[in-house]
């Protein structure tokens, strides 16, 4: 999945692309990083920007990649030099607005991005993506703000990274330079800043950053609900066995405007192996989920679970082993389904939340998606050998659970209250249903 992200300097782009991507496991692409990379090499090279065809003579020997550092953070670099830091000076800026007006330049580091966003879903951010990178972004962002409010922004951006400027530099000298570049840039004639007209456009002026990104994230999970993208081997399983359980089961689904898609934990209560499949064919996307590694030997079921994104855990996995399994594949960006009670209730009662899940979701920073499920102990309880042949079954989903609420807290105090929320959650859904699930769940 791409996400187009454009819009003027400091409508604050770059840090809601960042957050956004990290929010939904996506890789994250600044393209205005490397325009101005390749200006910082212009002007390393004491060539003269408005030169085109000296300034296009040094395309063959830009040179530039992305690493990541220690942290993780992403470092930029032209040839071996780590341009990071550099690149963000004053005088870069208009520079790489100059050079930016240059067809070839732009032909060639499209084609880069463009290669880019073929590998992974990811977040790209700059001012043509929409119109010319990716016209075919499965969802596209204009950001714009009040003029007064970028200057601002991008003059405290400035102060923050060059303390040593705060004599030299103001904020009607940094708004001045914002006009004369969205202008420049706005009025080229190769790829102009506009907005698509498929592009939904936010207004960031009054709007925290997390306010955006919540905003991106709502409108990215309505488009894709619709859209939900599968493997065919995966669709086709998908299909026959939501068609199995509305017939057979009744099999009733609510809350899907708290679904989002990507990145997150599935926490539902757990009664019946009929739980994963019933979750599974639930969810407007592929999820992945945990099986015993003896399921996997099983002729026909092995080759059926593993269609459907299960993942084996042998008997005597160390729960480092399994933990390791569930992050990586949140890392990948994937929904897992786990049952934060442990093993299967006894009576469809609800259990008390184990101290695993919660750990998970504080190391893999991922949002909890509460689901409770009526009707599969009644058809399938673990006292009995086979299930029932049909019944009546009802998933819910409740409100996100984001892990950031816990944030500052220390370990333990974040994983008690993480556990208090997704049992308080599922209680509540519970009543919910019980009472009638009139509205929207909780
Ligand atoms: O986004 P940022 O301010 O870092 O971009 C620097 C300059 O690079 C912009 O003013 C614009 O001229 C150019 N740019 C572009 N197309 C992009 C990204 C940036 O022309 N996709």
């Amino acid at each position: 999945m791409i996400i187009a992200i454009d819009g003027p300097s400091g409508t604050g782009k770059s840090t809601v692309a960042k957050e956004l991507a990290h929010r939904l496991g996506f890789t994250f692409f600044d393209t205005g990083a490397m325009y101005r990379s390749f200006a910082w090499k212009i002007v390393q090279e004491n060539i003269d920007p408005t030169d085109q065809a000296k300034v296009v003579s040094i395309l063959p020997r830009f040179g530039y990649s992305i690493r990541k550092d220690q942290r993780g953070e992403r470092r930029y670099f032209v040839g071996d030099q780590d341009v990071t830091e550099a690149i963000r000076e004053v005088q870069i800026s208009p520079i790489a607005s100059q050079i930016a007006t240059y067809s070839e330049v732009r032909k060639a580091l499209v084609k880069i991005q463009r290669a880019f966003g073929h590998r992974s879903d990811a977040v790209f951010e700059g001012r043509d993506m929409g119109t010319v990178v990716f016209p075919d972004a499965d969802l596209k962002i204009f950001l714009t703000a009040r003029p007064a409010v970028r200057a601002k922004r991008r003059y405290h951006e400035l102060m923050a990274k060059f303390p040593d400027l705060a004599e030299s530099l103001n904020i009607d000298q940094v708004q001045k330079e914002l006009e004369e570049r969205d202008l420049n840039d706005m009025n080229r004639s190769i790829s102009p800043l506009r907005q698509a007209s498929d592009a939904i456009l936010i207004d960031t002026s009054d709007l925290s950053v997390s306010q955006v990104v919540g905003k991106i994230i709502r409108l990215g999970s309505q488009k894709e609900n619709h859209y939900p993208k599968m493997k065919w081997a995966y669709r086709i399983i998908y299909l026959l066995a939501r068609g199995y359980f509305r017939l057979f089961f009744r099999l009733k689904i609510y809350g899907l405007e708290h679904y989002r898609r990507g990145k997150g934990v599935l926490a539902a209560n757990h009664n019946s192996n009929l739980d994963p499949p019933v979750l599974s064919v639930s969810c407007p996307e592929e999820v992945h989920f945990l099986a015993k590694e003896s399921l996997f030997h099983v002729p026909l079921l092995g080759r059926l679970i593993r269609t459907l994104n299960s993942h084996p855990v042998s008997r005597g996995a160390s729960d480092a082993q399994t933990f390791r399994t569930i992050i990586q594949l949140l890392q990948h960006g994937h929904k897992v389904i786990l049952f934060p009670e442990g093993s299967r209730s006894f009576d469809g009662e609800l259990q008390p939340i184990e101290r695993g899940l919660p750990f998970l979701v504080q190391k893999s920073q991922s949002t909890v998606f509460p689901a409770y499920i009526e009707g599969t102990f009644q058809a399938w309880p673990r006292t009995q050998k086979m299930p029932k042949l049909w019944g009546k079954i009802t998933c819910v989903f409740g409100s996100p659970i984001e892990w950031e609420d816990f944030e500052g807290l220390d370990k333990r105090q974040a994983e008690e209250q993480i556990s208090q929320r997704i049992g308080r959650s599922l209680r509540e859904l519970r009543s919910w249903l019980q009472s009638g699930a009139k509205g929207s769940p909780p």
